[in-house]
């Protein structure tokens, strides 16, 4: 790793863990420090391995090749951290909160976490970044001593990316100028969690595409509209006429482009932004406004190219169509389990909060379990 910058989160100055626990041994000699350490837990976790099967916005059953939340996620990762380094960033920490940024979300992508927000509505809801810090905080069970995963303040700072008035008021109370405080005074996440959100925006525009194009849901002609993809498809047309037939070699050389040009967008701007505000530590840099971003330019065509994919992607028939039959599976599967406990495992069924439990065992689900279970208990 590069050496850090001041304002990059420091290591030896981690918040640390709810739960003390000393040093993995040899970290004073540069072996695992304390970012490094929350990224070997969350691989090991079980709810990282759940991953692989769930939906990022093709169903996991629709094809082997698209996107699933696992291959998204180290998308993530790998975007965070080659602009990590870049700016001297903390790279453990920003791969540390990529890998773990989705472990909350449902099966079935968004329509089973909206669905499951409906059928929490009478218990205060369900909203997968909050879920998501719940698996690493609660959900988990592998230590002897307490549940979680039990990770560094800095990484579930980053986890935390979302939080409404009414959940930060709640996490604020249990855990006093916590994670959730930066929602309520009003102030930034480290800069490596701004990054992550921004490598999470440019990884899924860019993969949507591709999965877009490979479903057929989407045509490069229809693309066309969209300024941030016409111009690196006309260079790469440009530049490689003989490719003209060739539509998934333009295709992949296009998205090329249009990522590495992003990457460096965020580099430059981010570079000039740092040099302005020039905060002297991590905790400066959370007093500034966000610093991890695009030029105005690339933040406008990056919006255009979402609003271009929701309304031609996830809103395409095709689409909706799965899309319902999942929000289907998710509500009919919370009212079985909130009337019949017992199909759910023991220590769900027998949870002081009934609807939580049974919200945590649904999200927790795989889509083909999911799937299983609802042709199981719903003839
Ligand atoms: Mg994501």
């Amino acid at each position: 790793m590069t050496a850090l910058a001041c304002y990059a989160s420091q290591p030896a100055l981690s918040r640390g863990r709810r739960y003390p626990e000393p040093d993995a041994p040899l970290a004073g000699q540069g072996f695992r420090n304390p970012h490094q350490r929350d990224r070997d837990r969350i691989v090991h976790s079980t709810a990282f391995r759940r991953l692989v099967y769930k939906t990022q916005v093709f169903l996991n059953h629709e094809g082997d090749l698209f996107r699933t939340r696992m291959t998204h996620s180290l998308e993530v990762a790998q975007l965070g951290r080659s602009i990590a380094r870049a700016l001297h960033l903390n790279e453990d920490l920003v791969e540390a909160i990529a890998l773990a940024h989705d472990l909350g979300h449902t099966p079935f992508g968004h329509a089973g976490q909206d669905a499951l927000n409906e059928c929490m509505a009478p218990y205060g809801g369900f909203e997968h970044n909050l879920q998501s810090l719940r698996v690493v905080d609660e959900l988990e069970e592998r230590y002897p001593s307490f549940n979680g995963l039990n990770l560094s303040f800095e990484t579930r700072e980053g986890i935390l990316k979302h939080c409404a008035r009414r959940n930060a008021l709640w996490l604020e109370a249990k855990e006093p100028q916590g994670v959730a405080a930066r929602f309520l005074n009003g102030t930034q996440p480290s800069l490596e969690a701004q990054l992550c959100n921004l490598a999470d925006a440019i990884a899924y525009n860019a993969h949507d595409i591709d999965d877009g194009v490979r479903s057929g849901l989407l045509t490069l002609e229809q693309m066309q509209d969209v300024p941030l993809f016409s111009r690196y498809h006309a260079q790469v047309l440009d530049a490689h006429p003989q490719l003209q037939n060739q539509g998934r070699r333009v295709l992949y050389e296009t998205i090329r482009r249009m990522l590495s040009d992003q990457v460096y967008d965020v580099i430059a701007a981010t570079h000039a932004a740092l040099q302005t505000h020039a905060p002297q530590s991590a905790d400066q840099a959370r007093q500034c406004p966000a610093l991890v971003t695009f030029s105005e330019a690339m933040f406008e065509a990056s919006k255009t190219l979402q609003s271009f994919l929701f309304r031609n992607l996830y809103r395409h028939p095709q689409v909706s169509q799965t899309t319902d039959w999942a929000r289907e599976v998710v509500r009919q599967l919370f009212d079985v389990y909130l009337g019949n406990p017992h199909e759910m495992p023991k220590a769900y069924a027998q949870s002081e909060d009934l609807p939580r439990a049974v919200a945590d065992y649904i999200s927790g689900m795989t889509d083909r379990f999911a799937t299983r279970e609802h042709a199981r208990l719903v003839p």
